[in-house]
């Protein structure tokens, strides 16, 4: 039994009962509920709480000691809604601007198709996953043993992709989605008055040296074969006119993709601080602080989904990683595995990951629901 018709609409009121009801990471109680519902009622083994809210379930067939994970985030963002849409946020500055509740209703839809077509031999986990948006929800539930109890050969997590047309699969061999640094740096002098500077180290000025130096690390420390983003976001100094203040902070974020770039340009920038704070007789503190690593795809597993996608969609292989980050790279640095984008934009386009007018569109979740299908059928086919 192919035909997932009839799954569609009930999964879109679905999708749309949790777009209504968006709650943030680590605190996706009723959302975490209703999927462990869904998955008692199909008559999976059912293991809540992992990672805190998170939820996983078990579909098991045949009798081959094969597995696989698919993977769904479940949070929602800190975002006011501006939709307007029938289905919009209930609870006031929470949203679920980057399409969770699609990634959610994608993974049951797979969960209930393959518990009745059970074209497979093998093991199906399907991980429902915490606080994807900055809080390390994967993280929490690969060190609570994840793939110690669930193993898998491979794992795969979907997003929905706004920049690709609907219809259209994309992924690539290696790094897919960039590693998140951020680092704020404190300048400390004595501060003084304005009218005396010789008498006072200058806080101002050192930052806006510092500002400067930590710009040209990319274009002078980093091979221009490497991508690498600094940008400084933050700098908070002074309160009036006439006094030279005692403490300036700069902060910002840093992407890259590859280890040996980050370590380079974290000692760059801590050795930029130390250096401008010592030339303008100033004091300098750095906080460096790696929250999400790069997301990096095993090159089979990146072409077994591009194979699968092929099958149901049209599958690309994307050119490029993006800068922005992931959490699923926890998971992929601990099972082999590829993060795939799922295209979703409209004829007429739509609103980006992340803005208050965004909307998962509900075209794609048939084919979302058919790429996890597809996945599971080719890694543990019969
Ligand atoms: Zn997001
Ligand atoms: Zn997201």
């Amino acid at each position: 039994m192919n035909d997932i018709t009839d799954l569609i609409e009930p999964l879109v009121a679905f999708r749309r009962d949790i777009h209504a009801h968006p709650e943030l990471g680590f605190c996706e109680h009723r959302t975490a509920g209703r999927i462990a519902e869904q998955l008692r009622a199909l008559g999976l083994e059912v293991h809540e709480g992992i990672g805190r809210t998170g939820v996983v379930g078990v579909l098991r067939n045949g009798t081959s000691g094969r597995s696989i994970g698919l993977r769904a985030d479940m949070d929602a963002l800190p975002i006011e809604e501006q939709t307007n849409l029938p289905w919009a946020s209930k609870t006031p500055g929470t949203f679920h601007g980057c399409g969770h509740d699609g990634h959610v209703a994608m993974l049951l839809g797979a969960a209930q198709q393959l518990t009745r077509s059970r074209n497979f031999d093998g093991t199906v986990h399907f991980f429902f996953q915490p606080a994807e948006e900055g809080q390390g929800g994967a993280r929490e539930m690969v060190q609570e043993g994840l793939f110690e109890r669930f193993p898998c050969e491979r794992v795969f997590g979907l997003h929905n992709w706004p920049d690709l047309p609907a219809g259209t699969i994309a992924t690539r061999p290696g790094p897919i989605m960039g590693a998140a640094d951020k680092f704020e740096i404190l300048l400390e002098g004595r501060g003084g008055h304005a009218a005396i500077p010789q008498d006072t180290p200058d806080a101002i000025l050192a930052a806006a040296t510092l500002v400067t130096q930590l710009n040209a690390i990319i274009s002078r420390r980093i091979a221009p074969t490497a991508s690498a983003v600094l940008s400084i976001t933050q700098i908070h100094g002074g309160h009036t006119h006439n006094v030279i203040p005692a403490e300036v902070r700069i902060g910002g974020t840093v992407r890259t993709f590859d280890e040996q770039v980050q370590d380079r340009i974290e000692a760059s920038i801590r050795e930029i601080a130390a250096g401008v704070a010592l030339a303008n007789g100033l004091s300098a503190s750095v906080d460096y602080q790696r929250y999400y690593p790069a997301t990096i795809n095993d090159a089979q597993a990146a072409q077994e989904a591009l194979d699968a996608a092929a099958t149901v969609g049209v599958a690309q292989l994307a050119p490029d990683p993006a800068f922005t980050s992931e959490d699923f790279a926890f998971m992929l640095k601990a099972c082999k595995g590829a993060y795939i984008w799922l295209g979703q934009a409209k004829p007429e386009g739509g609103a980006p990951l992340h803005n208050p007018h965004y909307d998962f569109n509900d075209d794609v979740l048939g084919l979302g629901i058919r790429l996890h299908v597809a996945l599971v059928e080719r890694h543990l086919a019969i």
